[in-house]
């Protein structure tokens, strides 16, 4: 966690965090106090919320932090507040918003490169590029349409979610990237930024963008 709060510090924002366990009018309240969210990377969604299929790869299921990140991932839509999300954060958002995960990129796409770039590799390596979409938030915030990636998930975006529009892709295809057209600030990306500021300044530039969005 501390990388997402000190991305977050040096962007200029502050960072607050928000616990598990609240019913739904908590966190509204707390919505309400904050400027902006992030959906940080961690363990798989649950496969039952996107009518996927339990895989023997599946890991980190947690029903109480895909229950909270719904909600947030909702208002943040709903109530046009800046949102930006890592990695679980862009599976997070897609399903929240009716979209599907492929449950494991490695068993189920063919001819996929590796995506899973954890055991004992330094979370800054740079795995593959991606291919970002000119006319995209992301593309402004990065300052470019291609720059190569840290790639630490197994899973990706499926079905991309009715609001959601594709902005980032691998080069075998693999959904990297996406936003919410016409919002304010909705941001998703598959990759890590937060572990490649200290390598990239356009990777802090995307908390930037986040940061000033949520000033606004
Ligand atoms: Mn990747």
């Amino acid at each position: 966690m501390p990388s997402y709060t000190e991305a977050i510090s040096a962007a200029g924002g502050v960072p607050v965090l928000i616990p598990l366990g609240l019913g739904e009018e908590e966190l509204l309240a707390i919505f309400d106090r904050i400027d902006g969210i992030l959906l940080p990377g961690g363990g798989d969604v649950e496969p039952s919320l996107y009518h996927g299929n339990s895989h023997m790869t599946l890991w980190g299921i947690d029903p109480e932090r895909d229950r909270t990140e719904f909600i947030l991932s909702r208002l943040a839509v709903q109530h046009r507040k800046p949102v930006l999300a890592i990695c679980r954060g862009i599976q997070v958002l897609n399903v929240a918003l009716g979209g599907t995960l492929w449950e494991d990129i490695g068993s189920m796409i063919p001819d996929a490169i590796e995506h899973d770039i954890s055991n004992g590799t330094p979370r800054n390596h740079l795995s593959h590029p991606v291919n970002i979409r000119q006319d995209s938030v992301l593309a402004k915030a990065l300052g470019r349409t291609e720059c190569r990636v840290n790639s630490i998930h197994h899973q990706a975006i499926r079905d991309v979610a009715p609001e959601l529009m594709v902005t980032a892709h691998a080069p075998d295809n693999v959904i990297e990237g996406a936003e919410i057209p016409n919002h304010p600030f909705a941001v998703a990306v598959q990759w890590h930024p937060e572990n490649m500021i200290a390598d990239d300044p356009a990777m802090l530039s995307l908390f930037r963008a986040l940061v000033e969005a949520a000033a606004q």
